[in-house]
């Protein structure tokens, strides 16, 4: 059985310029880990015999699968065969069979083949080759005692058949793990050193458990992602295994858990809405349309999206949504009434279901003492119930940071309203003035 760890070399100095990027690397790592393999470590390697030397050398010595992507053309510049029949104390000795494979390519052409390209078919002795269709150079299959060093072309189009036709079956004969199994679950209006508190001594006897589980956490503006992921060599029992640790966490985390399935935020926002057969509104004021973008993101939402406005001025909150002057005067554009106000307004100049509303100061200007920067209102008001809620949220960061935040916010309050589960989330001001 072949071991779970992999390196990725990727040669060519052109992949050392600010203009070209390494991108074999990443389609082999997504074969390698459907396989579950993992990539240990990755490098780019220029044209340059001592450093690729220096690398293999390196590679081989820790991980039991190697890959290699360029440099196997027939130039001079490509170095990579005769490096690693070197490193590998392999001579190369030339392939007769492959020769003439190479030399069929040209004839079909019409074509001589060059000399240069004979040295293409010259293999490390105890190589096996990987067919190349798109192209020349052939790829290698170099096995050793524990481990294998696969060669593949840099062309993408050339690389990646090679990859997921042989080169991925030939793993799987060679007793490759199996399968790597991944879920995530995200979480909305939580810190991210909230959740981990929380959810750390749930996850961390997991990492020592046979088959063991890792858990990753990753958070950006509002959202926070659990990432678990195992290795089995039986891909039912290692998705019953997550299934598992997934409805776990769910229970612990409760009404913070926004999806387990992959979906994002506006998703299942967009879900609760078309499920309760309602549609909604919005009034945006600091986001400026942030919040209608997140929930147009996804296809099909003019099944519930009726229409937004984005009110920017005091003017607009009156003449388009009957905002009156004077809440504003006695309490402020950024206040829970006039967040009300909106929300309202909102509603009866729609035929939504349900409004959403956002008055904030995004920065760097306009801050006070009682109202400082990252100070934003949120209302929520729904056709068949009186009472409109309004929450207050202080959100740190620049003004990208705090619109962004405000509108992913705004999107979680609408999930827990449609759910009718309470406002609670960790940015809440609760002693908010203005209310
Ligand atoms: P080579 O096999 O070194 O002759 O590579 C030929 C061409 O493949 C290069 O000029 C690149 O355009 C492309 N290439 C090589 N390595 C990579 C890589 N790691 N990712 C994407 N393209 C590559
Ligand atoms: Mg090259």
């Amino acid at each position: 059985m072949l071991a779970r760890r992999a390196a990725i070399l990727a040669v060519g100095s052109e992949l050392l310029t600010p203009t070209k990027v390494d991108t074999n690397s990443l389609a082999i790592t997504e074969v390698l880990n459907a396989l579950g393999i993992e990539v240990a470590a990755k490098a780019v390697v220029g044209d340059a015999p001592d450093e690729l030397a220096a690398h293999i050398r390196m590679a081989v010595g820790r991980h039991a699968v190697v890959v290699i992507t360029g440099g196997l053309g027939p130039t001079e510049d490509d170095l990579t065969r005769d490096v690693v029949a070197t490193v590998m104390g392999r001579p190369l000795v030339e392939d007769p069979a492959l020769v003439e494979q190479i030399r069929e390519r040209f004839t079909a052409r019409g074509l001589e083949m060059p000399e240069s390209n004979r040295r293409q078919g010259q293999v490390p002795e105890g190589s096996r080759v990987i067919p190349n269709t798109r192209g020349s150079a052939p790829g290698l299959w170099l096995a050793h005692d524990g481990g294998v060093v696969i060669l593949l072309p840099g062309p993408p189009s050339e690389m990646r058949p090679m990859l997921e036709g042989p080169v991925r079956e030939w793993l799987i004969d060679h007793g490759a793990p199996a399968h790597l199994i991944r879920r995530v679950l995200r979480v909305a209006g939580r810190t991210e050193s909230g959740v981990d508190a929380h959810v750390h001594p749930l996850y961390m006897p997991w990492a020592h458990e046979s088959p063991s589980v890792a858990t990753t956490i990753l958070a950006s503006a509002g959202v926070v992602e659990l990432h678990l992921s195992a290795v089995t060599s039986d891909a039912e029992a290692g998705q019953a295994l997550l299934h598992g640790k997934v409805r776990a966490l769910q229970q612990l985390l409760g009404d913070d858990v926004v999806s387990v399935d992959g979906r994002s935020l506006s998703q299942v926002v967009g879900d609760l809405l078309r499920a309760q057969g309602a549609t909604v509104t919005a009034a945006e004021s600091c986001t400026g349309g942030l919040l209608t973008a997140l929930l147009t993101d996804v296809p099909g939402s003019s099944d519930y999206v009726d229409r937004t406005a984005v009110v920017y001025s005091n003017e607009a909150k009156r003449e388009w949504l009957g905002v009156s002057p004077a809440l504003v005067d006695a309490h402020g554009a950024v206040s829970g009434p006039v967040a009300r106000a909106m929300a309202t307004g909102a509603l009866a100049h729609s035929s939504a279901t349900v409004a959403v509303a956002i008055t904030g100061i995004a920065g760097p200007g306009g801050g006070t003492i009682a109202k400082p920067v990252g100070t934003v209102w949120f209302a929520l008001a729904h056709r068949t119930a009186s009472a409109v809620k309004a929450v207050c949220c202080r959100f740190a960061g620049d003004r990208a940071g705090v619109r962004r935040f405000a509108a992913l916010t705004a999107l979680d309050l609408l999930r827990r309203h449609l759910l009718g589960v309470p406002l609670t989330v960790d940015w809440r001001v609760p002693e908010a003035p203005d209310a």
